[in-house]
């Protein structure tokens, strides 16, 4: 994520009931009863910190407004619900608990999870099968270039059509970092337990001799070991 700081003059300069106005208008543009944060400083007047510091909180901003404080909207998609699991996951290093979905880092409470699929385990039980459900051997994109052939020639210059995409997917790398236990299968390593580390998830065989973009092909590597791996071509 690209780190930036608040944008802190964008609506100052208006009032509270300006701005609660503003919120109202922009939850209606986005076809609810409530917005989010990074929606409204999308579309609105102002920016959400001024919100926080003239209302104490954006929760409560949204309650003076009139409009509903909870995250839960219709219009959710499953999707997103998964993705937000996925990205929990990920910075916890292990399976999130339901009472830590209120946390930050957790783009919604529990309430849209029990709401859509009954109970969080239910939804953990849902979010399993979608992180399954990618096919990592559609045919691939990004090397189509390679498999043009060359201009006055009847040869293909490219190497031979490959079974998958060069670049694993994002529930596959979730998948592999799981397997792996987040922990660098070169050193052990992990971010969570070392400062500064950052996992990558590269190809055992790799692409460039062939290796083909499948779980059992992928590991989880440290920063470190990895850099040293992409110096043996690993690219
Ligand atoms: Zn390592």
């Amino acid at each position: 994520m690209k780190f930036e700081l608040e944008k802190r003059t964008k609506g100052l300069r208006l009032q509270d009931d300006e701005l609660l106005e503003d919120l109202r208008r922009c939850a209606k543009a986005i076809g609810g009863d409530t917005i989010e944060t990074s929606e409204y400083d999308k579309i609105g007047k102002a920016h959400s910190c001024t919100f926080r510091r003239r209302f104490g909180s954006w929760r409560s901003a949204l309650e003076r407004a009139g409009l509903q404080p909870g995250i839960w909207r219709v219009g959710i998609t499953d999707e997103a619900l998964f993705e937000n699991i996925r990205s929990l996951w990920m910075s916890l290093g292990r399976q999130p608990r339901r009472s830590e979905l209120g946390l930050l880092g957790s783009q919604f409470s529990g309430k849209p999870y029990a709401k859509r699929f009954g109970s969080w385990s239910k939804a953990l039980k849902e979010f399993v099968a979608w992180v399954n459900s990618d096919s990592p051997e559609e045919p691939q994109q990004d090397d189509t270039e390679a498999n043009q052939p060359v201009p006055g020639s009847l040869v293909h210059a490219g190497p031979p059509k490959r079974r998958t995409r060069r670049e694993p997917s994002d529930r596959q790398r979730f998948r592999v970092l799981v397997r792996d236990g987040f922990r660098c299968r070169a050193c052990g390593a992990s971010p969570l337990t070392q400062v500064g580390g950052e996992l990558h998830v590269n190809h055992v065989l790799p692409w460039s001799k062939g290796g083909e973009t499948t779980d059992d092909n992928l590991q989880t590597k440290c920063e470190r070991c990895n850099l040293g791996k992409s110096n043996a071509f690993n690219v």
